[in-house]
């Protein structure tokens, strides 16, 4: 249960905003934990480390030693559209690059992304309000 109520009574927009942010983040590394080892046991990547971050202009990362950084704010988009930022960090994880290559592995596990991407760029900035 989520509880922004002090003592004191209400607390303020801005410590309510921060609280139910941090909420979200919790939730956001226990989902974002499942999907992770569900796509990379079925594409047979192996991952290092999951971090949860608070990126401004992306949603995902994967560093060369297999570290991948999910932005929390995904967590509140269709699982269908988180889905396809983990495909597409861990594709990175076969090919650290976005060739052809990179793409094909990603419409071979995900199917096509563009819908994904496009549904990305037109909420952002909704993304980002909290
Ligand atoms: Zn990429």
């Amino acid at each position: 249960m989520l509880d922004v109520r002090g003592p004191a009574g209400i607390r303020s927009a801005a410590i309510r905003r921060q609280a139910l942010a941090n909420w979200l983040r919790r939730a956001a590394k226990r989902d974002f934990s499942e999907r992770v080892a569900y796509w990379s046991r079925r594409m047979g990547v192996h991952v290092n480390q999951l971090r949860i971050k608070d990126q401004k202009s992306r949603w995902g990362s994967c560093s060369s030693l297999g570290n991948i950084n999910l932005n929390w704010r995904l967590i509140q988009a269709p699982s269908r559209i988180v889905d396809y930022v983990v495909v597409h960090e861990l594709a990175h994880r076969i090919e650290f690059n976005h060739s052809p290559a990179f793409w094909r592995i990603v419409e071979q596990w995900y199917g096509d992304p563009q819908p994904a991407r496009q549904w990305l760029r037109a909420h952002a900035a909704e993304l980002h309000q909290l």
